[in-house]
C-alpha cells in the first residue's frame, strides 16, 4: 500500500513518516494557539484581551487596515474550524461521542480515575485523570489537537487521511508565518515607467517594493525585483530616492513601520494603531494595485496614511513626554 499523502511505503493510509509529521504538528498546535492568542491580545491591550477560546473580530475594520491581530486572529479561528471539523468526522467514523481526552460526561456515575473528588469539573493540570466536563464546556484548541492525537492511527486508518494530514499541516504552517513574518524592508514605489497617463505624463509602475533580509549578512538584500514589471532595481538607490521625498508618501501601516524604522525614528505598532483607532491620524485613501483611491474599492484595500502627519505626530508625542 502506499501513502495517500507522500506516495510512499505504508500499511495504512499514511506512511509512518507522515503520522510522525501528523504527529509533531498536533503536538505544537495548543503552543501555536497560545502564540497567535497573544499576538492578538497584544495589538488589543486597550480593549478587552479575548478568553484563549475565542477571538472576536474588532469592530472597526473599516478605518485601520488589516492589522497583525487581525491575520494572528484570523488565523487561530482557522485553525480551530480545521480542528473541529476532523474531530467531528473522525468521531462519526469510528462510532464515538467527541469529547475531551479522560473527561467523561457531566452525568457520570462512578469514581474518576485517579481519585479527584467525584463532584469535580474543575480541571487541575498538575492532576492527570478523568474529570468531568462542565455544562457549559467549548472544545478548545488544546483539547480537539490532542484528541486528534490520541486518534492519529484511527485518522492515518481513514481514506481522509491524506486530506486532513495535508489540510493540519497547511494551518500550521500558516500560523508560523503569521507569528514569524519575514523580515523585509520598504523601497517606496516601483519607478519603472510603464506608459503615459492622459495627460502624457509619464507613468509609473508603482508597485510597492519590499528588499528581502538578508539574513547571513544582516541587511537589506542590495536588489529587488518588481514582481508586476519584472525589473529589477538597486536597493540603496530606491532607499535614496524615498527617503529623500519620504514626507510626500503616502503608506500602508506595515510600510509606515518599515520606513520609520529605517530612518532612524522606529515607532511602536500598537501606539500607530491607537492613534489610528482615537483618530488622530486619518487615512489619506486606499491602496488598490499599487495606486492610491479615495475610496475603498474593495474590502481588502489596506488604507494609506501620510508619513508627514505621523512623523508630526510622533515629535508632538516626544515634546509631551520630555516638556
Ligand atoms: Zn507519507
Ligand atoms: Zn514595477
Amino acid at each position: 500500500m502506499q501513502c495517500t499523502k507522500c506516495g510512499g511505503r505504508a500499511t495504512v493510509y499514511l506512511c509512518r513518516e507522515c503520522i510522525r509529521e501528523l504527529d509533531s504538528n498536533l503536538e505544537q498546535i495548543p503552543w501555536i494557539a497560545d502564540r497567535l492568542t497573544e499576538a492578538y491580545a497584544k495589538q488589543n491591550a486597550l480593549s478587552t484581551p479575548p478568553g484563549p477560546r475565542h477571538i472576536v473580530e474588532a469592530e472597526d475594520d473599516e478605518q485601520s487596515p488589516m492589522p497583525y491581530d487581525r491575520v494572528a486572529g484570523d488565523t487561530y479561528n482557522e485553525l480551530r474550524t480545521v480542528l473541529m471539523r476532523w474531530c467531528r468526522d473522525l468521531a462519526d467514523l469510528i462510532g464515538v461521542e467527541w469529547l475531551p481526552v479522560d473527561a467523561v460526561p457531566l452525568d457520570f456515575i462512578g469514581p474518576l480515575r485517579p481519585m479527584i473528588p467525584a463532584n469535580n469539573t474543575e480541571r487541575i493540570p498538575e492532576i492527570p485523570g478523568q474529570f468531568r466536563i462542565s455544562r457549559h464546556y467549548i472544545p478548545d484548541i488544546a483539547d480537539l489537537s490532542r484528541w486528534l492525537n490520541v486518534h492519529r492511527l484511527d485518522l492515518a486508518n481513514s481514506e481522509d487521511a491524506a486530506f486532513a494530514a495535508h489540510e493540519i499541516d497547511r494551518v500550521c504552517r500558516k500560523a508560523f508565518r503569521v507569528l514569524n513574518p519575514p523580515k523585509r524592508v520598504y523601497c517606496g514605489p516601483c519607478p519603472t515607467v510603464v506608459g503615459k497617463d492622459a495627460r502624457n505624463r509619464p507613468l509609473e509602475c508603482a508597485q510597492g517594493l519590499w528588499a528581502d533580509w538578508d539574513d547571513d549578512n544582516d541587511h537589506a538584500a542590495t536588489h529587488v525585483e518588481c514582481w508586476k514589471c519584472r525589473k529589477r532595481h538597486n536597493v540603496d538607490e530606491l532607499k535614496k530616492h524615498i527617503y529623500a521625498h519620504a514626507d510626500h508618501f503616502s503608506m500602508t501601516v506595515e510600510e509606515l513601520l518599515s520606513v520609520l524604522d529605517n530612518l532612524g525614528e522606529p515607532v511602536p505598532q500598537s501606539t500607530l494603531y491607537r492613534w489610528i483607532k482615537e483618530g488622530r491620524v486619518r487615512p489619506r485613501g486606499y491602496q488598490r494595485d499599487g495606486r492610491i483611491t479615495p475610496t475603498r474599492l474593495r474590502r481588502g484595500d489596506p488604507a494609506v496614511f501620510s508619513l508627514a502627519e505621523v512623523r508630526g505626530l510622533m515629535a508632538q508625542n516626544e515634546k509631551q513626554t520630555v516638556g
